[in-house]
């Protein structure tokens, strides 16, 4: 664990770090709880989760928005699948808030804020489609996603923004699985807005699992 992070409960299944600009995926278990690193600060963690014995119920920002009436995700919220089930919670946060309506960047939307010369840039859509084609979904299994500490505040009029980060190094969100899931991270590769701070940095994955329940001692003799 990075010094700053308290260690998790339960047994560590995996503990690896995703490289800058690099997708990953995994499967979380009912009980399991993914912890997310920050490591250097300012590195937004796009995700995209889905049910592992049918993927056609997946993450939604819109259920999960409604449902809390609140468009920020902090520790508490409740992460519900198009179909209304919870999918995970969070069960801790170090940032004050995560976004969950600011999108995962792409080659097309680049084009269409930063300019053509943009459009041959690594994107978070570019991840989301490799990682995703491990499992056999395609550009049609491409929903909504969380942003993990990236900042993307709304104004009294609705405007959206994508400012400076409010996440630091050694910051980190924990979820715990409340269904067997895939998930998905996209580590931004963006470079043409503060969402990275204009630098792209590695992000550090663990998974824990809960200690087995001891086997009760038989009562008979
Ligand atoms: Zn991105």
């Amino acid at each position: 664990m990075t010094d700053n992070v308290p260690p998790l409960p339960g047994r560590i299944v995996l503990d690896e770090i995703v490289p800058a600009r690099a997708p990953w995926d995994h499967i979380v278990r009912l009980g399991e709880t993914l912890r997310i690193i920050d490591l250097e600060g300012n590195q937004s963690a796009d995700f995209l989760m889905y049910a592992l014995h049918d993927d056609a119920e997946r993450y939604s920002a819109q259920d999960t928005i409604a449902a809390q009436r609140n468009i920020f995700l902090r520790t508490g919220s409740v992460l519900l699948s198009n179909e209304g089930r919870a999918m995970a919670r969070i069960a801790a946060t170090t940032v004050a808030y995560h976004d969950t309506i600011g999108g995962a960047c792409s080659c097309e939307s680049n084009t269409l804020r930063y300019g053509y010369h943009t459009k041959s840039h690594h994107a978070c859509v570019d991840n989301f489609l490799y990682a995703n084609s491990r499992h056999g979904r395609g550009k049609r299994d491409m929903v909504s996603n969380i942003n993990w500490f990236m900042n993307v505040p709304v104004e009294p009029d609705g405007t959206l923004g994508i400012v400076d980060g409010i996440s630091a190094a050694g910051l980190y969100v924990d979820l715990l699985a409340e269904m067997d899931i895939v998930a998905v991270i996209s580590n931004c590769p963006q470079i043409n807005n503060p969402c990275n701070a204009f630098n792209p940095t590695p992000l550090r994955v663990v998974i824990a699992a809960p200690d087995p329940v001891p086997e009760a001692c038989s009562t008979r003799s």
